[in-house]
């Protein structure tokens, strides 16, 4: 099997300036995130019928993964999937949310607004380090955060739209003020892929 790679970010590392800078990017993506990857690899090293089955599959059922390496597994796969997912979920040029999310997000949390409000409440009054989600459960849309690397996929639930609220995501620019970084990030957010994550979890 071949290892886990860095994917390419879908834009140039000064694209979502001026709400997170290229140095962030550049040093979230070649540094954090291959480190992820890199940890990963090692730790999947020889586990050739771990390696058959997808991330998604291991995170999703962490029990089939050997004790001895179940922690890294959960934290460098975690964090090469959420971090694979965040770079898709931000765009360059302001987007508005639409077509079925923006309607299950208006029906769930009242309107498109309240729903930013009581994600940014959440993501900002995480502890430590983690993210916050919008998941797709069995309850329909809900918001979830999760400490560390942990993925929804570890409640049997999808992600939809996520942010890294590590201070690896936003101190070189935002310093201590997670709440302008979680303000400002919602204009790079890219609601077409937004879109594309709800249909994809309504499937499943
Ligand atoms: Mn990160």
């Amino acid at each position: 099997m071949e290892e886990y790679k860095l994917p390419d970010l879908p834009y140039a590392y000064n694209a979502l300036e001026p709400y997170i800078d290229e140095q962030t990017m550049r040093l979230h993506h070649t540094k954090h995130h291959q480190a992820y990857v890199d940890k990963l690899n090692a730790a999947l090293k020889g586990q050739d019928a771990l390696r058959q089955k997808s991330l998604e599959e291991l995170l999703s059922g962490l029990e089939i993964v050997p004790e001895a390496i179940r922690n890294p597994v959960r934290n460098h796969g975690g964090g090469h999937l959420n971090h694979t997912f965040f770079w898709k979920i931000m765009a360059s040029g302001r987007q508005s949310a639409e077509g079925e999310t923006a309607a299950a997000i208006g029906g769930k949390f009242g309107s498109i607004d309240k729903f930013k409000e009581a994600f940014s409440a959440s993501a900002a009054g995480l502890f430590g380090s983690g993210w916050c989600w919008l998941v797709l459960g069995k309850g329909g849309l809900e918001i979830l955060t999760t400490p560390n690397q942990d993925s929804p996929l570890m409640q049997g639930k999808k992600p939809v739209l996520g942010i890294d609220v590590w201070e690896h995501a936003y101190y070189l620019l935002y310093k201590w003020q997670r709440a302008e970084y979680i303000k400002n990030w919602w204009n790079v957010v890219n609601w077409q892929q937004v879109e594309s994550n709800y249909q994809q979890a309504m499937r499943i």
